[in-house]
């Protein structure tokens, strides 16, 4: 399947790159919705079974929509490989499952992903990895954490949903001098936003749900990293099953041809969301990297060719009159997903981060009166307008 990816550049990849037509001439990527593959002969069963021959055996490890989804998102993520995954958090467990084992440490930052989080504290730990969480934008509380059986860096950046920026370049040169694998979770960013493993971060992940998908329909993940590392992930979905499913796939392939013009869409409508934000009388604080006065602002400049969609944002009181700004909001979706054409607003505090302790989310930053939106691609007018109807209800 593979063609002239290597040579093209990163619009056309997104585009044409992974795949190749089949004898049918389709012009849109074919769909192939088959949960097995038929064998010539029995020798060649054989074959394809021990390895021997590569091509598809079954689709829990192996798919060619699938594959193709592969093949884009690891040429626009300028890695070697990609796994593709059941969802975000399939893409995490995936890693961690396939690359750890008990006795082994992680280094966290405080602000991952709510089920990341979840998934580490509950399920991980009972096999023995331990886990130390700072915070994402403290260098030496990365170095002080480091332990002799630190075998990974893990973190998320920008942060959700405070925006707060991890510097890829220097957690990579403590994690090449600790000889752990560093991770990052590159969700908010997307390839065309941020390319981590270009700042020398091992393993890329992503939840495809969120902006490569970008209407809110299906749940998807991947890994992106080096052979090597992908033929441990691999082996790990092809025994444990966490796999994408086709149909996601070929929704997710046709969703990367449009990243880049919609990332730069949610990109500017955050913007300038978060100026209005700034200057709006009932807004105690805005949290977006892209305004100069947040602490990220300079790493996030020289790591990111944007800024992204996620705008967070206190108002004076609290949970009473948070609530109140999101409920008298009209159209805005309130919904915790993110990376959608259509805006989104959530209290992180009693949805997404309500499953941590009190400590664990002041600890996060996440106050009671913080509000979220996941910035669409809706005319900023209409945005603005409906957002003064919730700021106007205080
Ligand atoms: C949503 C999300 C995940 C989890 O992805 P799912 O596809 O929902 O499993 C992980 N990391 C980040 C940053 C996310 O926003």
């Amino acid at each position: 399947m593979a063609n002239q990816d290597d040579k093209w550049q990163q619009d056309t990849t997104a585009i044409r790159g992974g795949y190749q037509r089949t004898h049918e001439n389709e012009h849109s990527e074919a769909m192939f919705l088959t949960s097995s593959y038929v064998f010539e002969n029995t020798e060649m069963a054989a074959k394809y079974f021990s390895n021997e021959l590569q091509g598809n055996v079954y689709s829990r490890y192996t798919n060619p929509t699938v594959r193709s989804f592969e093949e884009r998102l690891a040429a626009m993520e300028e890695g070697e490989q990609c796994v593709a995954t059941a969802s975000g958090m399939a893409a995490a467990l995936s890693v961690i499952m396939a690359l750890l084992k008990s006795g082994d440490h992680v280094v966290c930052s405080q602000d991952v992903f709510g089920s990341t989080r979840v998934m580490m504290n509950k399920y991980i730990v009972k096999f023995g990895v331990e886990v130390t969480y700072v915070p994402l934008g403290d260098l030496s509380a990365w170095a002080d954490a480091i332990q002799p059986n630190t075998k990974m860096l893990f973190c998320e950046t920008p942060s959700n949903p405070l925006s707060e920026v991890a510097d890829l370049e220097a957690l990579a040169a403590l994690s090449k001098k600790t000889n752990a694998l560093f991770v990052v979770d590159n969700c908010f960013c997307t390839p065309i936003l941020q390319k981590p493993l270009n700042w020398g971060a091992d393993i890329v992940l992503h939840s495809a749900t969120k902006y490569i998908d970008g209407q809110g329909r299906c749940l998807g993940g991947a890994v992106v990293g080096s052979a090597a590392l992908m033929e441990e992930v691999v082996g790990f979905l092809r025994a444990a099953g966490p796999s994408m499913s086709p149909f996601n796939a070929w929704v997710f392939l046709k969703g990367l041809e449009t990243l880049r013009i919609r990332m730069q869409a949610h990109s500017a409508n955050a913007a300038e969301l978060a100026v209005w934000l700034n200057a709006h009388p009932k807004v105690t604080k805005v949290y977006y990297a892209g305004l100069e006065e947040h602490p990220g602002h300079g790493l996030a400049k020289k790591q990111q060719s944007g800024f992204g969609g996620v705008v967070s944002f206190c108002v004076e009181g609290g949970r009473e009159q948070a609530w109140r700004v999101i409920d008298s909001t009209k159209m805005l979706s309130l919904t915790a997903n993110l990376g959608d054409a259509k805006t989104t607003i959530v209290h992180p505090a009693t949805t997404t981060h309500g499953r941590l302790s009190d400590d664990e989310r002041e600890a996060a930053g996440i106050s009671q009166s913080l509000i979220r939106v996941a910035v669409g691609l809706e005319d900023i007018i209409d945005i603005k307008a409906d957002l003064e109807l919730g700021l106007g209800a205080l």
